[in-house]
């Protein structure tokens, strides 16, 4: 069991530097996340560019690229519209999630902020909390609240506006930036009776929220109160643990002996040998070979199957929460390592699929960083701001202009 480091690299540096696959171009309007994704597995990896160099400047630049004239930032270039008479174009929409893609990303390049229009992004924030506290996708603009009658609020986007006040340290100024309570109040709504996080009141708890709804606590400083509430630590913990779909091993090896004869039992051996050979050599294997996916990983409901990403939505709540010990995480390393990575690098969002996908390789890399480094290869992740610990204090020691004293 072991992570294929270089190809995993090479996955993320293909990604950033050459073109992405005929699949991707639905996504182009969000193509600052694929970068996010990319950029922050390879801070995880040790594998980023070094600063001075020209690679770095570029990934730097591109991002900075897509900086509204008010603040904040949009997803692609497609939509940074033509200034007219001296005013931005009124479609040309930055957004929080791609805002908070755009810092996360900074941080884990160890970009200063500098350029960053801070007060632009700020007042976004503090203009786009709604009545009921949380924040819509859109920053708010009389064309957004025309074409989408001012939009849903929902905790995705609510931890992404509050992950954007967190790393500008809007809670550092005399004038306030968000109301704090009403972020409170908003995530004690979307509580469910099983002490976890819905889309809103009374509806069924996922682990995604979850991560969004613990992950906004924390961020906001009010992360034990949260958790303290009504619906407790203990219930959440529970849901949470109870999300691994682990099988019992010897189960499984018992039924392999019984099937298999001696013969078959030599053939096995021969090719795990092969197999354990060429990883360490870093070569491509057939897909098939010698992998035997045992599903321990983590699903996002009750009755679903495990899934990639989960390890990390489910992972990183239980770090905020300081109860990963209470599940099987060497089960998960293995559903990830042996399951979900692929053969080309980067992860598949189930066990035996053809072809990774950025989202879940990333998330594949990052549930490994949880609690704490799993594997010498990948660093500590943060699991609220979702990038790599160290990156987080380096911040906070003064990296990013906004935080010095
Ligand atoms: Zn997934």
């Amino acid at each position: 069991m072991s992570l294929f480091t270089t190809r995993q690299i090479r996955y993320h540096e293909r990604c950033l530097y050459g073109g992405l696959p005929v699949e991707y171009i639905s996504t182009d309007l969000t193509r600052l996340a694929l970068t996010f994704f990319s950029i922050t597995a390879l801070s995880i990896l040790s594998s980023l560019p070094s600063p001075d160099s020209e690679d770095h400047k570029h990934l730097v630049d591109s991002i900075y690229a897509l900086q509204h004239p008010s603040g904040g930032f949009r997803g692609s270039s497609t939509v940074a519209l033509p200034v007219k008479d001296g005013k931005p174009n009124e479609y040309d929409t930055p957004t929080f999630p791609m805002s908070c893609f755009a810092l996360s990303a900074l941080v884990a390049l160890h970009d200063d902020l500098s350029r960053v229009n801070r007060e632009g992004l700020l007042r976004a924030i503090k203009e786009g909390q709604r009545e009921d506290g949380g924040w819509t996708e859109y920053f708010t603009t009389p064309i957004v609240d025309e074409c989408f009658d001012g939009g849903v609020t929902d905790l995705r986007f609510t931890r992404c506006a509050v992950a954007c006040w967190a790393i500008l340290n809007g809670e550092k100024d005399e004038e306030e930036w968000l109301d704090v309570d009403r972020v409170v109040e908003y995530l004690r709504r979307c509580r469910t009776f099983d002490g976890v996080f819905a889309e809103a009141g009374g509806r069924e708890g996922h682990a995604g929220l979850t991560y969004c709804g613990f992950a906004t606590a924390e961020l906001v400083g009010r992360f034990d109160e949260v958790v303290g509430g009504e619906f407790g630590w203990g219930e959440a913990v529970r849901w949470l643990v109870g999300r691994q779909t682990e099988m019992p091993e010897e189960e499984e090896e018992e039924s392999d002996e019984e099937e298999e004869g001696e013969e078959g039992g030599e053939a096995d051996q021969k090719t795990e040998e092969k197999s354990e050979e060429s990883t360490k050599k870093n070569e491509i294997l057939p897909l098939e070979v010698g992998r035997k996916p045992r599903p321990a990983g983590f699903a996002g409901r009750p009755g679903k199957v495990a899934d990639t990403c989960y390890s990390f939505w489910v992972g990183a709540s239980l770090q905020m929460l300081k109860a990963s010990h209470l599940c099987n995480l060497e089960l998960d390393t293995k559903f990830l390592l042996e399951g979900t990575q692929s053969v080309i690098g980067g992860f598949t969002k189930l066990p035996g699929e053809g072809f990774p996908d950025l989202l879940h390789s990333f998330l594949g890399l990052a549930a490994l960083g949880l609690p704490k480094s799993r594997i010498p290869e990948i660093k500590t992740v943060d699991g609220a701001l979702c990038i790599a610990a160290e990156d987080v204090e380096w911040m906070k020691d003064g990296g990013v202009v906004w935080w010095r004293k």
